[in-house]
């Protein structure tokens, strides 16, 4: 942070609220989540002035902030409930896992990147979030520790069905994760029917970096 970081323009927040019930986005819940929480905050000081702009944002170790508007998306598909614990993989700049923590009980997240994961760390600190639950790692794996989830959400592309994550979901569970090969996927809705089968839904497509493999060597 430094001296160029500053609050939302009094008409931006509005607009960007504007543009996401436009868009579709009815849950009050998320809409007050993005409401009450800065992005410019999570936003590098090049683009401090962008923070409230409906787009993605580049971040540090080449990986992008997403926009807010699939922030609400996949946070409404995801159809949490107040005691959910939910499962987060690909923290990057914190925004998601933020946004999770106002309309949940307790988020895991997990990063690859250490740098990143610090950075998002310090900002969960300095909004005094307590129900974030941080690990730096290969989020492939998930949590194996902290199994079985009430849901998951996925921030980075899988190239196929995230079938291990799955199994790290309860019965009657939701993954959001985006799916596919290349530039554009598929963003899918994963709930589980109790039987240990899913019903798979596709929202929309979408812009992911792609899930890697193990951790990044970035310190
Ligand atoms: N939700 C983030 C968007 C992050 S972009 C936000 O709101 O800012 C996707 C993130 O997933 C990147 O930070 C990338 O490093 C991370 N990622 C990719 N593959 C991963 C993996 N296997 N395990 C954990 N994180 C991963």
């Amino acid at each position: 942070m430094n001296g160029k970081a500053k609050a939302a323009p009094s008409t931006d927040l509005p607009r960007l609220m504007q543009a996401l019930r436009d868009q579709g986005i009815t849950d009050l819940q998320v809409l007050a989540a993005i409401e009450t929480t800065p992005r410019d905050l999570f936003t590098p000081d090049l683009f401090k002035d962008r923070s409230w702009e409906d787009s993605a944002l580049p971040i540090a170790c080449g990986q992008t902030i997403s926009q807010p508007y699939i922030v609400s998306l996949m946070t409404q598909a995801l159809t949490i409930e107040p005691r959910s614990r939910v499962l987060e993989i690909g923290t990057g700049s914190g925004y998601q896992t933020t946004i999770l923590s106002k309309v949940s009980r307790l988020v895991y997240t997990i990063e690859r990147y250490r740098t990143l994961m610090k950075e998002a760390e310090a900002r969960f600190a300095t909004l005094g979030l307590t129900n974030v639950i941080t690990k730096f790692g290969d989020g492939g794996e998930g949590w194996a520790e902290q199994a079985p989830f009430d849901r998951i959400m996925v921030t980075a592309a899988a190239e196929d069905d995230p079938k291990r994550l799955l199994t790290q979901l309860k019965p009657n569970g939701v993954l959001v994760a985006p799916v596919g090969k290349g530039p554009v996927q598929s963003l899918r809705r994963y709930a589980g029917d109790g039987k240990g089968g899913f019903k798979v839904e596709a929202l929309c497509d979408v812009r992911f970096v792609p899930l890697l493999d193990g951790v990044a060597r970035d310190q």
